[in-house]
């Protein structure tokens, strides 16, 4: 779906350049493309005069940024958008237990999983995330799940880290399975063309309530052998916490350092019931983390304590969850809900949400060596958002005027490893009634068995 042969030298044209969230904004720049990688970055007039070769994109009328970082999300979750709740237990432990796991995550097969990744990374390409992670929560679906999604992911063109979550509730046999489904990912990922270069897995387990020491022990001895990070959902309501205080005598961060699993390889989602202490422990490990401030919103959860953990010396991704999918809404949730939660609006800058859409995505996802900001060397993963806006866009309020008043809509072009996914407003190759039509069928069979 992308196109099949980039020109070899692109310069790219626009009115304004973001390279990182940290450094400001620049006006009238060039970006030089060589293959899948940046090559230069300069004033428009001089770039100009060095590369009249390259085949030339005038964007003028856009900001050039960093493609944005889906640090979390659930591809399949698509096809749960919308079911009826209404009978679904409210207390957390019952509505996993019985409605969640039961009547959508057990049910899932590879033709579901097929056609909710195939809309998700339409809708992805079309609100500018270039690189995405997600974890896929379907027990029956394995053997095999995730290399159905990779396929789809590859085709799209998108950059991806793809993880299964291992759980024993079901059994410890499906848990060791969801294992063995991960060290297979991470190895055909990196073994050869059998998936794309684009793609990447990770280790992954549930929580401290559906797997046992030894289990998570496991899981994160693999992650370490294979060099890959250990995923897990961490503390998302006051649950998780409670339940560890009763099991353990201590809350999920503790217990997890006691387990002695908190170091370079830990990606702990969510994180939002955390105590000052556990802030304090993420922050001297220097843990990754992810931030989903809305999912947290739909299911009770709570508000993420994001800045104190940025403070504290951890790394800070922002992800959908794969709920409200669009990413500016999760831009927009970052932004406001810390400035109400702590009754500070300076409590969350702009820069700040910026980085952690961008830059702090790639480091949570250890992608910062090629992805995250636009420098030479980098890969080509960028996107360019409409500045027809009513008020001026000056260094100082760009970020504010994208996070606040641009959509999924206003994003021009969309770029990964120097190939267009998106021009002129248009995802391209995209045959959009299909792709709803393959959903929609998708999510009748699934609610029809729910
Ligand atoms: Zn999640």
């Amino acid at each position: 779906m992308t196109q099949d042969h980039p020109p070899a030298r692109q310069l790219l044209l626009c009115s304004w350049l973001i390279t990182s969230a940290a450094e400001t904004p620049r006006p009238n720049q060039a970006v030089l493309i060589e293959g899948d990688r940046i090559a230069d970055i300069g004033e428009i007039e001089a770039m100009q005069m060095r590369y009249r070769d390259a085949v030339l994109t005038d964007l003028r009328g856009c900001a050039i940024s960093p493609g944005f970082v889906d640090a979390h999300r659930h591809c399949y979750g698509v096809l749960a958008h919308g079911i009826p709740t209404e009978n679904a237990p409210a207390d957390f432990w019952a509505f996993l237990n019985e409605f969640w796991w039961g009547k959508i995550e057990d049910r899932l097969d590879h033709d579901m999983l097929r056609a909710a990744m195939d809309l998700s990374c339409y809708d992805m390409i079309r609100s500018g995330i270039t690189t995405f992670f997600d974890c896929l929560e379907a027990p029956n679906a394995i053997p095999g799940g995730l290399f159905v999604q990779a396929e789809v992911v590859a085709r799209w063109g998108l950059r991806g880290v793809l993880c299964f979550e291992a759980t024993e509730r079901v059994s410890r046999e499906n848990g060791e399975l969801g294992l063995r489904e991960n060290v297979e990912f991470i190895e055909a990922c990196r073994g050869s063309n059998v998936v794309s270069r684009l793609l990447g897995g990770a280790m992954c387990h549930h929580t401290t309530f559906t797997c046992s020491d030894d289990f998570i022990r496991k899981a994160h001895d693999l992650a370490r052998q294979l060099g890959a990070l250990l995923h897990f959902h961490c503390s998302e309501g006051t649950y998780e916490p409670e339940q560890a205080l009763k099991k353990y005598g201590r809350r999920t961060i503790e217990h997890y350092d006691d387990l002695g699993i908190l170091d370079e390889t830990t990606l702990a989602s969510q994180c939002v019931q955390l105590s000052p202490d556990e802030v304090r422990i993420v922050g001297e490990r220097g843990i990754r983390v992810t931030t989903m401030p809305l999912s947290n919103c739909e299911v009770g959860g709570g508000i993420a304590p994001v800045p104190e953990m940025r403070r504290a010396g951890a790394t800070v991704g922002l992800g959908t969850d794969g709920y409200v999918a669009n990413f500016f809404a999760s831009l927009r949730g970052a932004f406001l809900i810390h400035k109400a939660r702590l009754l500070d609006p300076g409590a969350m800058p702009a820069r700040d949400v910026w980085q952690m859409a961008t830059a702090d995505g790639a480091r949570a996802l250890a992608m910062d060596d090629i992805i995250g900001t636009l420098a030479a060397g980098k890969q080509a993963d960028l996107i360019a958002i409409d500045l027809d806006l009513p008020t001026p866009v000056t260094a100082h309020n760009l970020l504010d005027q994208l996070i606040l008043w641009r959509d999924a809509v206003d994003v021009h072009s969309v770029m990964v490893a120097g190939r267009w996914l998106k021009r002129d407003y248009l995802v391209l190759n995209a045959d959009f009634e299909a792709l709803v039509a393959g959903t929609r069928e998708a999510a009748a069979r699934l609610w029809g068995r729910a």
